[in-house]
């Protein structure tokens, strides 16, 4: 499938590729998640929105199998589950795609394509490494992403930032994820990088993937989310399904609301007597 093509349309009844019901983590007698619902289906892009220390990476480790949450269901198809660790997270079709990207900086894309997983050829004292498919394939499947590298030998380090995120998009894609979960990938990139991220992140998608996004800008999260979870220093402030929130809303509740309309209050300046338009005490002229 490539990126233009339309997804197929989701089958209602099918469980959530991955379900959290009310997961709650505790470090000690911190509250990093309470009571946090979150959903992700096939084909769907689930955006979770959340300033510092709200909570978005202590999610992300629980889905990832690297932390267990302490309550709530974690569900995978339907299933009840607790990941024993991130092995057994990948065997289930979960891949995480963390922010500073596991990549070996001065070897060639294709190398990185299949970093621990490379393919073989040959048997006994004979086998070695099957460079040219490698290569071959590596090309081919960003090329089926719609990601167009001029040269699949250059250095994994010699490419942009938003070009490793969607390198790492494809790999995971290629490898057979359901689920792919992506940290931040736009947090450090302009807005032109983030544009191309994003359509990457549409594309997995769009091959049947079900995306969580995690983000701090709502406005990436609008331009390709289906659903949306706000977390607010480890509780969720809101989830909403595309169709029952604005940009304006989410940018609104994401920046904090109320608290921002006290925040300009409290910063609205005190006229002072220099400013135009305040008089002296006494000065009664018209
Ligand atoms: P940021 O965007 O700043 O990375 P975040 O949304 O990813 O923030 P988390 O890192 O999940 O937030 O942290 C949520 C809360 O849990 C914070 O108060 C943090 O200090 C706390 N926390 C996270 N990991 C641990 C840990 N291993 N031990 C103790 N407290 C932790």
């Amino acid at each position: 499938m490539t990126a233009t093509q339309a997804p197929a349309p989701r089958d209602p009844a099918a469980p959530a590729l991955v379900e959290l019901d009310g997961v709650s983590k505790y470090y000690g007698n911190i509250k990093a998640l309470e009571n946090v619902s979150l959903e992700v289906h096939a084909g769907e892009i689930s955006c979770v929105l959340g300033d510092n220390g709200a909570g978005k990476s202590t999610l992300i480790k629980i889905i990832a199998g690297l932390h267990r949450h302490d309550a709530g269901t974690f569900l995978i198809e339907g299933e009840e589950i607790t990941l024993a660790n991130p092995r057994d997270a990948l065997d289930r079709g979960i891949a995480t795609v963390y922010q500073d990207l596991a990549v070996v900086p001065l070897m060639p894309v294709w190398r990185n394509f299949f970093l621990g997983s490379e393919p073989t050829k040959g048997a006994g004292p004979f086998k070695r490494l099957d460079v040219r498919r490698m290569r071959e394939t590596t090309r081919a499947e960003l090329l089926r992403m719609g990601i167009d590298l001029r040269d699949v030998d250059q250095p994994i380090g010699t490419l942009s930032g938003g070009e490793r995120q969607c390198v790492a998009i494809a790999r995971a894609v290629y490898f057979g994820a359901k689920v792919l979960v992506l940290d931040e990938p736009t947090a450090a990139l302009g807005v032109k990088q983030s544009g191309v991220v994003l359509k990457y992140v549409a594309a997995a998608r769009d091959a049947g993937l079900g995306v969580v996004l995690i983000t701090h800008n709502p406005h990436h999260a609008y331009l390709v989310g289906d659903r949306f979870v706000l977390l607010k220093r480890g509780a969720m402030s809101g989830s909403h399904t595309k169709d029952g929130v604005t940009l304006d809303e989410l940018t609104r509740q994401m920046a904090g609301g109320s608290e921002l309309d006290e925040l300009s209050h409290e910063l609205e300046r005190a006229p002072s007597p220099g400013d135009p338009g305040v008089r002296p005490e006494g000065d009664e002229t018209p």
